[in-house]
């Protein structure tokens, strides 16, 4: 357990109802941490997270509900920016409308969210950890928004983390393919999950306990000399062909 001297803080964790923000939750949770969630639904959530209704691609939103934790725990300390994904679209038929909104929810809800946590992090020296994707930096048929998106929050984050220090540190995980209950709509059911797992140096997906223990060590004081940092979670990445 990477978890370490963080009882009593505060964070709010996007698109923690399901899928990996869910399991960053139950571990910061797990951790002594008094986690938020928030997504456009609540879900199926265990009582011990606290559920707020925000669509992050809503400015004004956001900025109220960042602004209602940190007046119900007397501020905030950690910003996990997790709310993201894309349904896959070819470059050629991608509408304006499509490509909006995907770059709303994966590079400026992170942006957006940030700020409106900057003044409460900054009063307290907390982090931000935002969650990007090997689309990033590595080609993949049907993702090219979704992947300047993604890589667009690389750039964000690389740049946060020094107009924002030392007060506040800031680092970005690059996944790669992570096993969530969504993952057979995007990867395809087992057997295909199987096969891509093949292909992965470390033989199979990851899961989403991985990354979450990853963030919680990245928001400790363990990591406190790490900032602007670009870390990747892809259990090696795929063979090349
Ligand atoms: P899921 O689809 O399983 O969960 C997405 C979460 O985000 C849900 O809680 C959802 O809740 C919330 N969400 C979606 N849209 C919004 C919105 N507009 N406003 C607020 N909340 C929203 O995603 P994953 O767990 O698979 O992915 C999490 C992150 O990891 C994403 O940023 C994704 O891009 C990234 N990633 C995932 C990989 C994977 O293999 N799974 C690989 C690489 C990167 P609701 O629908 O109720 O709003």
């Amino acid at each position: 357990m990477a978890a370490k001297n963080l009882a009593g803080k505060v964070a709010l964790v996007t698109g923690g109802t399901r899928g990996i923000g869910r399991a960053i939750a139950e571990t910061l949770t797990a951790a002594g941490v008094k986690t938020y969630v928030c997504g456009r639904t609540p879900g199926d959530l265990p009582a011990t997270l606290s559920f707020l209704a925000c669509d992050v691609r809503d400015p004004e939103a956001v900025r109220a509900m960042i602004n209602e934790i940190a007046a119900r725990e007397g501020g905030l300390d950690f910003v996990v920016n997790n709310a993201g994904g894309s349904p896959h679209a070819e470059a050629a038929l991608a509408s304006p409308r499509f490509s909006e909104r995907i770059v709303q929810l994966n590079l400026l809800a992170p942006l957006h969210v940030s700020q409106a946590a900057y003044p409460y992090l900054k009063a307290r020296g907390g982090a931000i950890v935002n969650i990007a994707s090997v689309s990033a930096v590595r080609p993949s048929p049907g993702t090219s928004v979704y992947a300047a998106a993604k890589a667009g929050l690389l750039g964000l984050s690389r740049s946060l983390a020094h107009e924002w220090g030392p007060e506040i540190r800031v680092n970005v995980l690059i996944l790669g393919y992570i096993e969530t209950g969504t993952t057979d709509a995007t990867y395809g059911d087992a057997e295909k999950q199987a096969a891509i797992g093949r292909n992965i140096a470390a033989g199979r997906l990851g899961r989403a306990e991985e990354v979450a223990e990853v963030v919680v060590f990245l928001l400790s004081p363990a990591a406190s000399y790490i900032t602007g940092a670009e870390l990747q979670v892809h259990g090696g990445g795929e063979r090349p062909p």
